[in-house]
């Protein structure tokens, strides 16, 4: 038995109608048989036993070489020309499922719309078919009929961009609710209703600081005690008409501050105070202040207050330059004056300490200096040494000739312009030195 099976069905008829192949000297006779038929030889083989050509595929059938033909004409697994004529060459076997659903001219329905094609055309209807369910491009997770996604894009679609009215800028749909909540030109009504129309968010700090007529204002003269609060055009209203009410107000303040001054400068002495019962006064400009002295009659130079003790009486010292009563126009006159003190309820009176004053020799050498020295030991008769009433410019007791004018311009007494008198007092009743 041979096996034929591989050759193509074709070549086979051919080999079976030929009679001759061509005698050329380029391709041989191949089939010596069909040159010199041999009935006998004919017979044999075409009655041999021979499979289907299409047994590979699967065709079982297996007969005499001369029912093949025959068999061909049935066999399932044989291509034939499609029966809705697309041309194709389809085996028997899948004649039915191309027919059905591959054959470019076969008839189908669009399984959207229901509408007939043929296989050729229904490939180019599917990704058009306007009935056709499809998810929406802008991704919000909805699948819409292709016919009414345009229209969900336009006004559905939670994922499409809308435009804010207020700020007019873009926004995913489903984000505006919560842009809306911030969008700075989001109109608010003022939180004092005003009778302005609504204002913008980012504008409201601005209206109401400096825009909004009902905002309640204090006066500007709150600090000083002016009660007025009120909205803004009341506000005006009270400045022009409370100048006079604001003017009291002010003075009281400046004079509340006076008094500050003046018991700061009180405390500021009392820190600086001098308790030593020692005056160090030294009298700078000299020159200038001669001259001055010499032109006004009264020029009444006074040191700082000082104190005999921690608690003990207060003393000041004055300088007449040009002299005073029988010094004048030749000396120069001192003067120690008891001042009201703190403590003069407390003290003894009269002022019973010892008084001195020294003009400092301001010598190269400390040990060669020649000071001037005066001093007193107070009359208790003498009224100036009474305790002191609060009436300024009492009298003061001291040396009207205590240094002339001739003396002065000996030694070191004026030196660099300057010149230094103490005052020093003492609780002993011996003249001190
Ligand atoms: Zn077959
Ligand atoms: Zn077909
Ligand atoms: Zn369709
Ligand atoms: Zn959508
Ligand atoms: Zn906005
Ligand atoms: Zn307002
Ligand atoms: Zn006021």
């Amino acid at each position: 038995m041979w096996c034929i099976g591989t050759v193509k069905k074709d070549e086979w008829d051919r080999k079976s109608n030929d009679s001759v192949f061509p005698d050329t000297e380029d391709s041989p006779p191949r089939d010596y048989a069909k040159l010199y038929p041999d009935p006998n030889t004919e017979d044999t083989v075409m009655g041999s036993l021979v499979y289907c050509i299409h047994h590979k595929k699967g065709c079982k059938w297996m007969d005499e070489l001369r029912k093949l033909q025959g068999h061909l004409n049935t066999c399932k697994y044989d291509a034939i020309p499609c029966t809705n004529q697309c041309a194709a060459m389809i085996p028997r076997l899948l004649m039915e499922d191309h027919l059905f659903y591959t054959c470019p001219k076969r008839r189908t329905r669009c399984k959207f719309c229901n509408r007939e094609y043929n296989g050729e055309t229904l490939e180019g209807h599917v990704s058009s078919c306007q009935y056709e369910p499809v998810f929406c491009e802008n991704k919000c997770g909805l699948k819409i009929l292709r016919r009414f996604v345009s229209s969900h894009q336009m006004s559905e679609c939670s994922k499409r961009l809308v435009g804010c009215r207020y700020c007019q800028k873009e926004f995913v749909y489903d984000t505006l609710q919560n842009h809306t909540a911030k969008c700075p030109r989001y109109p608010l009504p003022c939180p004092n209703r005003c009778e302005s129309s609504k204002v913008p968010r980012e504008d409201m700090e601005v209206h109401l600081k400096d825009h909004c007529p009902s905002v309640a204002l204090y006066c500007v003269f709150r600090d000083i005690g002016c009660k007025f609060k009120g909205p803004r055009f009341a506000l005006e209203l009270h400045m022009e008409e409370s100048t006079n009410a604001h003017l009291v107000l002010m003075s009281g303040l400046v004079s509340r501050q006076q008094h500050q001054i003046t018991s700061l400068r009180n405390a500021f002495q009392n820190l600086t105070l001098n308790t030593s019962g020692i005056l160090l006064w030294r009298i700078s400009d000299y020159t200038q202040k001669m001259s001055e002295a010499k032109s006004r009659k009264s020029y009444e130079i006074s040191s700082s207050p000082f104190y005999t003790s921690q608690c003990g009486y207060k003393l000041m010292a004055t300088l007449f330059l040009n002299g005073n009563g029988a010094g004048e126009g030749s000396h120069l006159s001192v003067y120690i004056k008891i001042l009201p003190g703190e403590y003069d309820s407390l003290l003894s009176w009269p002022f019973s300490h010892t008084v001195s004053f020294t003009l400092h020799d301001q010598a190269a050498s400390p040990e060669k200096a020649c000071h001037i020295v005066e001093s007193f030991v107070p009359d208790p008769s003498w009224k100036n040494f009474q305790r002191p009433s609060k009436e300024p410019d009492s009298l003061g007791f001291g040396f009207p000739r205590f240094v002339s004018h001739e003396t002065l311009k000996k030694l070191n007494y004026v030196k660099d312009d300057t010149l230094f008198i103490k005052v020093k007092t003492n609780s002993s009743k011996i003249a001190a030195v």
